[in-house]
Formats: structure tokens, sequence, C-alpha cells
């Protein structure tokens, strides 16, 4: 069950302690895309979120989009909110973690994945080792993958509750 429980619990990406993640070390955020910056099924960028990420990019941080979903929709977001950007992110598989790691010359104690979902985001951040934080997705709506997963992530959650190690809306960092 650990393998699911993110190292910081957050409400959304605008109360993330940034300067703290800088303080550990972290140098590289990799940011999912659905439900974490943007809604799915929309091409909507906010003000707010624009601010944001100029303001991570001055605080240092090299930002990254690193989305599951395609390319079309990835670049969208990646222009609007000049970063660099992978798609097809395949998580939890670790291949493009490691690939960033590469490309960038980062290791795995200068990198944070910060994303909505136990079983892609958080699972696979924790699988290579990299600080993992989870944020409460933006909508209700999800992709049709992501229901069925959303499903089983309830019962992981409802496990780990159980088990006094989370709880939903309980938020640490
Ligand atoms: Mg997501």
């Amino acid at each position: 069950m650990e393998k699911f429980l993110p190292d910081i619990y957050q409400k959304s990406i605008y109360t993330i302690d940034y300067s703290k993640l800088l303080n550990h070390g972290i140098k590289c955020l990799l940011f999912d895309l659905d439900n974490t910056i943007a809604p799915p099924n929309t091409r909507q960028v906010s003000q707010k979120t624009k601010d944001l990420f100029i303001s991570l990019k001055q605080k240092g941080f090299k930002v990254i989009i690193f989305s599951n979903s395609l390319k079309f929709r990835v670049k969208h977001y990646q222009k609007q909110l000049d970063v660099d950007a992978y798609s097809n992110a395949r998580k939890p598989f670790s291949g493009k973690f490691q690939k960033v790691m590469k490309d960038y010359g980062y290791n795995i104690t200068e990198l944070a994945i910060i994303g909505d979902q136990l079983l892609t985001d958080i699972k696979g951040g924790n699988k290579i080792g990299i600080t993992t934080i989870l944020v409460n997705p933006i909508s209700k709506k999800d992709h049709i993958y992501a229901k069925i997963t959303r499903k089983i992530e309830n019962r992981i959650m409802n496990k780990m509750h159980e088990n006094n190690i989370f709880s939903k809306g309980k938020y640490y960092d």
C-alpha cells in the first residue's frame, strides 16, 4: 500500500509550499496535466495557472508537463505555459521518468511529481523514488480511462484510511 502513499498531500497546485521543496533540493517539477493543471476535455489555461508557472520558473525550478495525454493536447499547454513537456508518459511505468533524468541530468533527489492520481502519478513517482505530491482533482469529470482507475483509487484511499496512514482532506507536507 505504501507504493500509493504520497510524500506530500495538498489541496491544489496553489497550496504547495514550493520554497520548502527548493530547500529540500528539488530542482525539477513534473506536473501532471489533466485534473492537476486543467480540467480534462477543456483547453482553458487560467491566468492564475500562468502566474504560478511564471513564479516557479523565477524561483529557479525546471518545470515540465508530464502527461499521459496525447501530444496535441499537451502541446497546447506547453505553449501556453512556456515550459517543456512529455506526452504519452505512460505513468506509472518508469520509462519516461528515466528519460527525463537522462535528458536533463537530474537524479531522483532533485525531482518531484505533482498529480491527482494515486495509480499513475504517485505510484509511478514512488516506484522510481522521487518526491511525490498528490493534489485533489480540479474537476469531478474524468477521462473514460480515469473513471475506472478512480474507482480503484477510492478503494486504495479507504484502505489507507483504515490503516491510519492517509485520510482524504487531511493535508500534509
Ligand atoms: Mg491527472
